[in-house]
């Protein structure tokens, strides 16, 4: 069975495996004890957040860790939120979010924030007008997505950073980055981002562990109260073999980001040339993102697109993990226009940086079959 569902979730690269055995094994002090013991887990932890901020080309303080990007995006926005509630109460972010930047923002509704969902065009991009002129007096936070989930499609954070910082520049500036690590270029002072969440289980590190970049200046409201662990930010014991783990797989990711997206980009160029040519799908990727391909095909339960591939040997996804469970069409999709059908017929295909040729022609020609099969079978359809 081959594995295209990067996006999903990553294998651990085998010596982020090997590490955080090792740190479990040998290095399992309290990083707040005094003794010993602690101090050589201090060590590791402080270790990691330098090499996490020099990966991200940020300071060491900057860092804080965390159990992922979904408590991240939370911290991020809901820490903001309740920090300058002062200054207003009007948060800016983008209908097509992740569930985990979507949801914190509309929980903050109920506690009488107001959010603007900008809509996004067919292309499931968002302008720097739109972002600009959502802003007003009272807006405190704009959170957008580096690179989408479910479509690979990118947003322009230069000129939105840019724009949004010489018009408004008290207004706090959020990007999850969690798709777009180890995949295009990173560049988080240049996009003036005030904040940034990242995930180690998305490009070969561990899952539970995460980190959040708080520009330095930038005060959250903490989401955890106990200990004084992250600056006071995240109380809790770290974990530190975890965080030792995403460090080493940050590091590796980072360095090897240019080659990986030279080769992803020709296996997604290569799939979605096939797409192109199979009448009965419908792209709603780009040539954006390197690991992501998403179509659509119409009238087709997703699952049963899904399910026949799997019998064919390679596992995809229909559009993101978090979601794959719900019964309703794609929230994302339906933002960028597409019809209920199309919205619920929705197909991700994501690449690992370990795929190889071989395994890009194995999914070619599982997918040729794999519509030529259900083409003959009209009871599968809607
Ligand atoms: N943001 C994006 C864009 C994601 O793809 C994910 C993972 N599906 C998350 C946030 C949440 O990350 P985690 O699984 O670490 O909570």
């Amino acid at each position: 069975m081959r594995y295209f569902d990067y996006a999903a979730t990553t294998p651990p690269f085998e010596e982020v495996i090997t590490t955080i055995a090792e740190v479990m094994r040998r290095h399992y002090g309290n990083p707040s004890s005094m003794h010993r013991f602690g101090e050589d887990a201090d060590k590791l932890l402080k270790r990691s957040r330098e090499v996490c901020a020099a990966a991200l080309g940020v300071h060491p303080a900057e860092i804080v860790f965390t159990s992922g990007a979904t408590e991240s995006n939370n911290l991020a926005i809901k820490g903001a939120a309740i920090q300058y509630q002062a200054r207003g109460k009007h948060i800016v972010t983008v209908s097509t979010e992740h569930p985990s930047v979507y949801e914190a923002c509309k929980q903050l509704t109920d506690l009488g924030f107001e959010v603007t969902f900008l809509p996004v065009d067919a292309q499931g991009h968002v302008s720097t007008e739109q972002v600009c002129d959502a802003v007003r007096q009272d807006t405190i936070l704009v959170s957008i997505m580096h690179v989408n989930n479910e479509t690979g499609r990118v947003q322009p954070l230069h000129d939105i950073g840019a724009a949004l910082k010489k018009q408004f520049p008290r207004v706090l500036f959020h990007v999850d980055g969690v798709q777009g690590y180890g995949k295009l270029p990173v560049d988080i002072r240049g996009w003036q981002a005030d904040l940034y969440s990242l995930s180690a289980h998305k490009l070969r590190g561990p899952k539970g562990a995460g980190l959040l970049f708080v520009r330095e200046g930038v005060k959250l409201f903490p989401l955890l109260s106990g200990g004084s662990q992250e600056q006071g930010l995240r109380a809790g014991t770290e974990n530190v073999p975890l965080l030792v783990g995403m460090s080493k797989a940050v590091r590796l990711a980072g360095e090897r980001q240019a080659e990986t997206a030279r080769r992803m980009t020709e296996w997604r160029d290569r799939v979605v040339a096939e797409v192109k040519t199979i009448p009965q799908l419908r792209l709603n990727s780009g040539e954006e993102a390197p690991h992501i391909v998403h179509f659509s095909y119409p009238g087709m339960k997703a699952e049963v697109l899904l399910h026949t591939l799997e019998q064919l040997g390679v596992a995809v996804s229909t559009r993101s993990a978090c979601s794959s469970k719900l019964a309703e069409p794609s929230r994302v999709l339906l933002a960028m226009g597409r019809s209920e059908l199309e919205a619920s017929g929705g197909i991700r295909i994501s690449f690992g940086d370990e795929h190889t040729e071989q395994d890009i022609d194995e999914l070619i020609l599982a997918l040729r079959q794999a519509v030529a099969k259900l083409e003959s079978l009209e009871r599968w359809k809607h």
